[in-house]
């Protein structure tokens, strides 16, 4: 599926959440959802990007997107629900939720990791996609075929060396989307999937791999493809997979 060609009205009538949606892979995930029909839902922590990015897609005539701005470190239940409330009351539907905010923490031993840090971490990489995967879930059950993509990391699928909670937090999510895909294949039409990304040009990248030439790695453009399958009707009736969106490589 990494090379996937998707028709430009893939996604027409499709609302879809993105979190994470003012930057990065994201950014690139949110217009080129809403380039193929879908209005998107931009979901993030920082105004002035999601604006940007909802300028951008405006601009270019797609249609037109919310914004939401919700710090995941802090979301609970409650803020969860409201997010579910607001898309209900001004979309009425909700097709897909591409989980892909994420923060790195910091890079070194277990044996000094600060536990705090790995706390702040677990809640934006791993239980924000549970919890509002879980208020969202009455909004999804209602769409025809609903995509729920979460998004893991090479080291989600063997943790290695000194990535601490960040890698600890990619292996929940592979087991999350194990889990979840289980438990509603015979009582929904949702399915739920993961994507690797793989090493893209973003900030992330950057900060985990300092002395790499950005010039080098893929970007977040050359990752779409995969990203158009999962959350567009193609992928009906796949579920509970991990998808890489390149050929691997060393990645964040
Ligand atoms: P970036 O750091 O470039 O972007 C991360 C996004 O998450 C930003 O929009 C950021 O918002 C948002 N975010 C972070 N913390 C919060 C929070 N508390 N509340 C709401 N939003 C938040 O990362 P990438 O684009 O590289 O990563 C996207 C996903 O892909 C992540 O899940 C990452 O783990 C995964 N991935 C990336 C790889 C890569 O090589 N780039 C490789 C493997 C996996 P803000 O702009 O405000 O910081």
């Amino acid at each position: 599926m990494q090379s996937y060609e998707a028709p430009d009205n893939l996604l027409t009538d499709r609302v879809l959440l993105v979190t994470g949606a003012g930057d990065g892979i994201g950014r690139v995930a949110a217009k080129t959802l809403a380039a193929h029909g879908a209005t998107v839902v931009l979901l993030g922590r920082v105004l002035g990007k999601l604006e940007a990015v909802y300028d951008e897609i405006v601009a270019a005539g797609h249609p037109t997107p919310a914004i939401l701005t919700l710090d995941l470190s802090m979301a609970g239940l409650h803020e969860c629900q409201q997010v579910a409330e607001v898309i209900e009351n001004t979309f009425g539907r909700l097709d897909g939720v591409l989980h892909n905010a994420a923060v790195l923490g910091e890079i070194t031993p277990l044996e000094m990791y600060d536990p705090d840090t790995w706390d702040f971490v677990m809640k934006i990489n791993l239980r924000a996609p549970f919890v509002l995967t879980q208020a969202l879930l009455p909004l999804l059950k209602q769409a025809a075929d609903a995509s729920v993509v979460m998004t893991s990391s090479s080291v989600g699928r063997r943790a290695r060396a000194f990535w601490g909670a960040y890698a600890i937090s990619k292996c929940g999510i592979e087991g999350m989307v194990q889990m979840l895909s289980d438990e509603l294949a015979n009582v929904s039409n949702i399915r739920v999937n993961a994507i690797n990304p793989g090493a893209t040009r973003t900030n992330m990248r950057a900060h985990a791999y300092p002395g790499e030439n950005p010039a080098t790695v893929t970007t977040p453009e050359e990752i779409m493809p995969l990203y158009l399958y999962l959350l567009g009707p193609d992928s009906v009736g796949i579920t509970g997979q991990s998808f890489d969106a390149q050929p691997p490589k060393a990645s964040a």
